[in-house]
């Protein structure tokens, strides 16, 4: 599917900047999704009960065997000074690998109360590694709520374990990388096509940590999510090079993404074609149906996930639905370079939040669906407009051919459900 040029759309955008009140969640809830993909590792938490209640709800019923994550809770007595918190926190260290021998990569989580005590979790960590490396791998990154939103803890996560990945040995072929947590089935049709291509593919995170890909500068990475940056600036420090292409929603995205790797490997048109055509055409049959449905409907994204400008070129250019803004938390035009150019020219692109101000707009302007964090979704029904959770986005997969028609289906069933309770 030929990319339809839409001139330079909005590549020269200037956001309406906003920097007041926010309603998102915090780092913590990368969790969720990173507990799941990296099956030997374990996240402790170092925070307050509040932080561990937010995980457990956030995380639902634990289907394991054994949790994954948990928080080690800093109490009256830490806060107070009258207990020595790095004692306390290499006791639950230790208890905890004494307990579960599975855990091969520990992640020590910092949070609001950690900073605002100012822990140290790195000196922490260096600890530990001394007591448990090789067995176990110690790392440590901030989920704090402060100044974050919450797809940062998957970046913070990531970017702490780029300078302990293996190096590629010097002056070897170019080698492509995939950055960003998928959904196993994901990742499994993303290889599979790439297979399809003739080209092997490493994914990072991967779903065991002894199985860590190498980098070097023969590293090209393709970035999955949009929401990144740190990860991407540690893999470039690491002489990885970055694959500029839109990201992998939708049918037009996943072309565009997959071409990305396909020109700077090589890859000839008719191998291309052979290799995506089938999967294409399924997915462009079955986003028709949910076209017609979505078409002409009006979109208002508040700034949540950073996935927002990506969904948007999805659903103006494959649905046909009008973007009344399109806000996102941070506007990194470098990775957002090949998606602002897809996006039509003229539209309210918002960086960061007032969430008062954004309210007002939101209201004046009665768009038919909002996509927004949880906090606002309640009150914007109870004004009669219809609302999608930003953070089921996130959870869902959605990635790819296979997914595209599962991500319009995300937008269109608010919107049944709201002509079926009218009816
Ligand atoms: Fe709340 Fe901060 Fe803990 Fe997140 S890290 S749950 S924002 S206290």
């Amino acid at each position: 599917m030929p990319i339809r040029a839409e001139t330079s759309g909005c590549t020269d955008v200037v956001p309406l900047v906003e920097r007041g009140q926010r309603e998102v969640f915090c780092g913590l809830t990368g969790i969720i999704w990173l507990h799941r993909k990296i099956q030997d590792a374990f996240f402790l938490v170092v925070g307050s009960r509040t932080c561990a209640h937010l995980i457990q709800s956030a995380a639902g019923v634990m289907i394991f065997a054994e949790p994954r994550f948990g928080t080690a809770i800093i109490d009256e007595r830490d806060l107070a000074g009258l207990a020595d918190v790095h004692e306390e926190l290499d006791r639950v260290v230790g208890q905890l690998l004494a307990r579960r021998p599975d855990i091969r990569l520990l992640f020590l989580v910092g949070s609001c109360p950690s900073e605002v005590i100012k822990l140290d979790l790195s000196r922490a960590a260096e600890r530990q590694n001394q007591i448990h490396h090789p067995k176990v791998r110690v790392l440590n990154y901030s989920g704090s709520g402060i100044e974050t939103t919450f797809t940062q803890g998957e970046d913070a996560c990531l970017a702490a374990m780029v300078p302990g990945l293996p190096a590629s040995a010097p002056d070897t072929a170019p080698a492509l990388m995939v950055v960003g947590t998928l959904a196993d089935v994901v990742e499994d049709q993303m290889r599979s096509l790439f297979d399809r291509m003739g080209l092997q593919v490493s994914f990072f995170p991967p779903r065991n940590s002894q199985a860590m890909p190498v980098v070097g500068p023969n590293t090209r990475y393709l970035l999955a999510q949009p929401f990144l940056a740190d990860t991407a600036r540690a893999l470039q420090s690491r002489g990885a090079q970055h694959l500029a292409a839109p990201f992998p929603l939708g049918v037009e995205g996943m072309t565009a993404w997959l071409q990305a790797a396909a020109t700077e490997f090589g890859v000839a048109p008719e191998v291309f074609e052979q290799a995506t055509a089938a999967p294409r055409q399924r997915a462009e049959k079955a986003l028709a149906v949910q076209r017609q449905m979505l078409q002409g409907q009006r979109i208002f994204f508040f700034p949540d996930s950073q996935l927002e400008i990506p969904l948007a070129r999805f659903v103006h250019r494959e649905l046909g639905m009008d973007l009344v803004e399109v806000g996102t938390p941070y506007l990194h035009r470098q990775h957002m370079a090949a998606e602002l150019a897809l996006i039509p020219a003229g539209t309210r692109i918002s960086e960061g939040q007032d969430v008062d101000l954004q309210l007002d707009r939101c209201i004046a302007d009665a768009p038919d669906l909002v996509v927004c964090g949880l906090g606002l979704a309640n009150p914007l029904e109870a004004q009669g407009i219809t609302t999608k959770w930003a953070i089921e986005l996130v959870f869902t997969p959605i990635q790819g051919y296979e997914q595209a028609a599962d991500l319009a289906g995300l937008f269109s069933r608010p919107l049944k459900r709201r002509l079926k309770l009218a009816a």
